[in-house]
């Protein structure tokens, strides 16, 4: 007789594999250094007296000292390719890492890369503007052009494709932070990946908890844990929008990502849960709680987060612990979305001698 958990199990397992045959029928190139580790964070577990903490390393992706984007990109670089482009059109935040490892995919494959950074915080500090993503940015080759906060990005992208077209390109336009149904398909992957993982370490996984902002990350697992028949209980922390704009980006995104996979899942609107109270005062706008916990992670794990997303989903993750909200599971994951680069952006904002 089989347990009800090796029932589960083996259930699961059956999902994966038929997955991954959907998946496979995608064009794909390889960019990221996969599966990423999933690790303990033993010394988080006792500091918070919690439930097993564990690190899910998508932050060790590989392309230009990695990050969540990469998964993404895998998908959308192809489908580029697909279409015979000359050059992929993206935008994002000035220290976007989407922005850094976009250029880095495109140098990968010899496309030419063209980013729009929206000025979203107002910091003029030479840092911010032209160290960490925006140094590596250039280091791959792209060309970076500059807007105000709140300019129209989706508009802008649109006026400089047809300014490339008129020059003889063929450009591609990848959304912000890769978020569209071809992106979420990265993110369906890792949920598989996960799921595997899970069973080979012979660990119940009961939380997934992850910085949520364009929505394709969230959307992704959510479609790829609807389609394993997955009882992780995901949490999105998130880092712009308000609590029911977010959800409902990540809910309308997730069924546009089973109806693109065709494998008629359906996506309850109850499993797509953000928790917003940790964006502060808004987007890359560095938060007491973000701080506290992104030093905590790099003294008690050595573990480097980043001040705009994986900190702000990291100080999400120690308080809800906190407050009781994973009282009863046993293993909990953190998905580490990357974001390190972004570090050097921000190197005053942490009250260390000789930085101000
Ligand atoms: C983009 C990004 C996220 C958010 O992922 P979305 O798919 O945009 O929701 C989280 N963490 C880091 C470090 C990122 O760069």
């Amino acid at each position: 007789m089989l347990t009800t958990l090796e029932q589960h199990r083996s259930k699961i397992s059956e999902n994966i594999g038929i997955l991954r045959r959907t998946l496979d029928t995608f064009p794909r190139v390889r960019l990221g250094h996969l599966p990423t580790p999933l690790e303990p964070m033993d010394r988080l577990s006792e500091e918070l007296n919690g439930p097993r903490f564990w690190v899910k390393r998508d932050d060790c992706t590989g392309l230009s000292s990695g990050g969540n984007k990469t998964r993404k990109l895998e998908f959308l670089i192809a489908d580029a390719l697909e279409k015979n482009a000359t050059c992929v059109i993206t935008q994002g935040a000035t220290q976007s890492n989407h922005a850094r490892q976009t250029a880095a995919a495109a140098a990968k494959v010899g496309l030419g890369c063209h980013i729009l950074l929206e000025d979203r915080t107002g910091y003029n500090s030479e840092e911010y503007n032209l160290n960490g993503n925006v140094l590596l940015d250039q280091l791959h080759g792209a060309t970076i052009s500059k807007r105000n906060g709140g300019a129209d990005m989706a508009a802008e992208m649109e006026v400089l494709a047809s300014q490339l077209l008129s020059d003889g390109e063929t450009p591609y336009i990848i959304p912000g932070g890769g978020s569209n149904t071809t992106g979420a398909l990265g993110y369906v992957v890792c949920a598989a990946e996960l799921e595997e993982q899970a069973s080979e370490n012979n660990v119940e996984i009961d939380a997934l908890v992850h910085a949520t902002g364009s929505s394709g990350t969230q959307a992704g697992l959510v479609a790829g844990l609807c389609s394993l028949e997955s009882d992780i209980h995901l949490l999105g922390i998130g880092v712009r929008a308000p609590q029911e704009k977010q959800e409902k980006m990540v809910h309308d995104l997730a069924m546009a990502t089973t109806d693109f996979l065709g494998n008629g899942v359906s996506v309850p609107r109850d499993v797509v849960r953000a928790n917003c109270n940790y964006v502060g005062e808004g987007y890359g706008l560095p938060t007491e709680q973000m701080i506290n916990a992104l030093k905590m992670l790099a003294q008690l794990e050595g573990l480097l987060f980043d001040p705009v997303y994986s900190g702000k989903g990291l100080a999400g993750l120690i308080d809800l612990t906190r407050q009781g909200y994973f009282d009863g599971m046993q293993n909990v994951v953190f998905l580490h979305t990357g974001g390190s680069a972004a570090l050097f952006g921000y190197p005053n904002i942490f009250g260390l001698p000789g930085y101000n």
